[in-house]
C-alpha cells in the first residue's frame, strides 16, 4: 500500500475529535510529500535542525509539530513557524518560547509533558511542578504562548494494562489542571498520547491527538 493510501486507511476511522499527526522523522522530503498528496497536513519532527529544514523545502500550509525534547537555545530556530510544541517540561523553556514567539509577533501553542511511563529516561513533568508552574508569576505574565493540553509518551512495553494505566494517569492530570487553571479557557483541549504501537488504546482513553510514525511510514 501506498504512504498517501495508508493516511487515507488511518485517517478514516478517526473519531471526529482525534487528530492524526504524521510523525515524519529521519524521512526524505518525497516521502512526507507523498502523505501531504494523501491529504496529510499535520505532521511532526522530534529534532530541531530537521524540522526547520523540512520547513523550508516544503509547502507551507503544513501544520509543524515539535514533539521531541527542546534545548532552550534552539528555541529561536522553529519560533518563527512552529505550530504546536509538545515537549514543554520546564519553566524555564516555556519562559523562552514566550520570548521567541513574542520577536516573531505571535503565539505559540505548547503542551505540558509529563512523565507517566516506568522507564527512567523518558522527559518530562509531574503533577506538582505542572502545578507549580502555572501558578508562578511568571507564567501569569507570558503573553505569546498558549497551552493547549497535555502530551506524555507510555512505558514501551507490551503490558497493555499497564500501558492503558499511564493513559488514564495523563487523562487525570487532564482533567485535574483543567479543572483548576483552565476551566473557561477551551484552548486547553489537547491530551497528545499514543503511537503506533499504542494508539488505539490511547484513543479510548481519551487521546485528542495520536503520534503515528512507522505506521505510515514503515519502520525507521
Ligand atoms: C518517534 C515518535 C513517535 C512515533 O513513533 P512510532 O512508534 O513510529 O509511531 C511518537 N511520538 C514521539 C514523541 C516520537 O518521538
Amino acid at each position: 500500500m501506498s504512504i498517501s493510501e495508508n493516511i487515507i486507511r488511518f485517517k478514516k476511522p478517526l473519531p471526529s475529535n482525534v487528530r492524526l499527526i504524521a510523525v515524519s522523522k529521519t524521512k526524505p522530503i518525497e516521502t512526507i510529500l507523498e502523505a501531504y498528496n494523501g491529504g496529510q497536513r499535520i505532521f511532526g519532527e522530534n529534532k530541531v535542525q530537521e524540522l526547520a529544514s523540512k520547513y523550508e523545502q516544503l509547502p507551507k500550509d503544513i501544520e509543524w509539530h515539535l514533539i521531541g525534547h527542546l534545548q532552550t537555545n534552539k528555541v529561536k530556530y522553529i519560533a518563527p513557524f512552529v505550530s504546536m510544541i509538545h515537549s514543554v517540561d520546564s519553566l524555564k523553556l516555556l519562559k523562552e518560547i514566550n520570548k521567541q514567539a513574542e520577536k516573531n509577533n505571535r503565539s505559540i501553542s505548547c503542551l505540558l509533558q509529563f512523565h507517566i511511563a516506568q522507564e527512567e529516561t523518558k522527559f518530562g513533568l509531574n503533577l506538582d511542578e505542572a502545578k507549580q508552574l502555572l501558578s508562578s508569576s511568571d507564567f501569569a505574565q507570558m503573553k505569546y504562548v498558549s497551552i493547549a493540553g497535555v502530551m506524555a509518551m507510555a512505558s514501551f512495553t507490551k503490558d497493555v494494562e499497564q500501558v492503558r494505566n499511564e493513559f488514564k494517569h495523563l487523562k487525570n492530570i487532564f482533567d485535574t489542571l483543567k479543572n483548576n487553571y483552565f476551566q473557561n479557557n477551551p484552548t486547553f483541549k489537547e491530551i497528545s498520547m499514543g503511537m503506533s504501537g499504542d494508539y488505539s488504546i490511547a484513543i479510548q482513553e481519551g487521546a485528542t491527538l495520536i503520534r503515528l510514525g512507522s505506521l505510515l511510514f514503515g519502520e525507521r
